[in-house]
């Protein structure tokens, strides 16, 4: 019998489950229940008789999870059937103390409660997963695994932000980065295709989908990435700001009266994509821009600005590179995105074959591109598999 993982993603109204073979990275089951806590929860289970709905309401995290054992019992498939050695718990935020995934204990459950003031919206949440999917799971390993860890090889000069050194050390203020477990499955997908060892390439990620977060990948360490104290800063997003001037916060106390959490959430919720044009969907940009909306577009080259931007940035720290990758939802399927991204640098040795980004191919470059630009699906669930079986077999 091959080995699987239960991973759990918990999120502060949601809680999202797949039951993954740790060594193809097949789900042999993975479901969603969202709107916990309100009377229009919803569970969908993928199984291996289909997909399988149901809309009763959902009080909590733990009915939640509930249900979900309830589903593969009568969805498939059984868990008494499968042989799971672990269950991998995503953890958004590990601040500087987690640099790998870890097996989750009492101490473990301490430490990221004291994380949550760097991620109030987040840590809560995934805590509420740990605490329910231990108690109904008491016999399993549970393994958290941070979406920070990989880039706790940033050096210094990455990760400090030029403020009082003070607040570094008093109040944790510096660069995490997030997207972890993303940028190193589609960085190690990326030394694979390219018949390298990842120690020996360079690699620009651009992780495009609701959230949105480029990093540079040395020998398959991150060396620098977008994302900062918190997944605010950087490139443009579905509704985040990416970068912007700190002074906005000070301004707007001035002349709006806006408190710092009003405009804080403004930045996160109803910024980027939403902000500049009402909707938060790529798809929808794309179709509004090709019936000749300016504010589509202007939201598009800004987009694909920002993006642009970083590539340079990430060349430059760099200094060679191997290859530049896109991946999920946006990145994975626009093409225009990745043209306007990359067009024009064949300066700097990376050449668009533009029929194969056209068509999504995985080398959406020329053969000889000295930089391969590469579109590979990112796989998060496989990812935490893959780490918590490694937790799990040293423990
Ligand atoms: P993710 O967070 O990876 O699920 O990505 C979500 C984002 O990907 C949303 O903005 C979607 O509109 C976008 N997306 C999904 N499919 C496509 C597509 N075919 N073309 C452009 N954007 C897409």
């Amino acid at each position: 019998m091959t080995e699987h993982v239960l991973v759990i993603n918990a999120g502060s109204s949601s809680l999202k489950y797949s039951l993954v073979d740790s060594a193809s990275g097949e789900a042999a089951a993975t479901g969603l229940v969202e709107q916990i806590g309100e009377d229009s929860s919803h569970h969908v289970h993928h199984g291996p008789k289909g997909e399988w709905n149901d809309d009763q309401p959902i009080a909590n995290h733990e009915a939640a999870l509930e249900a979900a054992v309830r589903a593969f019992e009568t969805q498939g498939p059984a868990l008494a059937d499968v042989d799971i050695v672990a269950v991998g718990h995503r953890v958004v935020h590990g601040g500087d103390r987690f640099a790998a995934p870890a097996l989750i204990d009492d101490e473990l459950i301490a430490a990221v409660t004291e994380l949550v003031p760097l991620a109030p919206l987040h840590n809560p949440a995934n805590l509420e997963g740990i605490k329910v999917a231990r108690r109904l799971l008491p016999d399993l390993p549970h393994v958290a695994v941070f979406d920070t860890a990989f880039h706790q090889t940033l050096p210094p000069h990455a990760y400090t932000y030029a403020v009082p050194y003070e607040w570094q050390e008093k109040y944790g203020v510096r660069r995490y980065g997030f997207h972890g477990t993303s940028h190193a499955f589609v960085s190690a997908e990326a030394a694979r295709l390219l018949g390298r060892s990842p120690d020996e390439i360079n690699v620009i990620v651009l992780h495009l989908g609701n959230g949105c977060s480029a990093a540079a990948i040395r020998g398959g360490q991150s060396v620098d990435t977008s994302m900062g104290l918190t997944p605010l800063e950087g490139l443009v997003m579905g509704t985040r700001s990416g970068d912007v001037d700190p002074a906005i916060h000070g301004l707007l106390a001035r002349v709006a009266g806006r408190s710092a959490e009003e405009t804080d959430y403004t930045l996160n919720s109803e910024s980027g994509l939403k902000g500049l044009t009402g909707v938060n969907d790529f798809r929808e940009i794309s179709r509004r821009r090709a019936a000749g909306d300016e504010r589509a577009q202007l939201a598009f080259d800004i987009y694909c600005r920002r993006i642009k931007k970083y590539i340079g940035a990430y060349y430059a720290v760099l200094g060679t590179v191997d290859a530049i990758v896109f991946t999920a939802g946006v990145g994975q399927h626009s093409a225009e995105v990745r043209a306007a991204a990359v067009g024009g640098l064949d300066a700097f040795g990376i050449h668009l074959d533009a029929d194969r980004n056209a068509r999504s191919e995985t080398f959406a470059s020329t053969d000889d591109s000295p930089v391969a630009v590469l579109v590979i699906p990112t796989n998060e669930e496989w990812q935490i598999a893959r780490e918590a079986l490694t937790v799990v077999r040293q423990s």
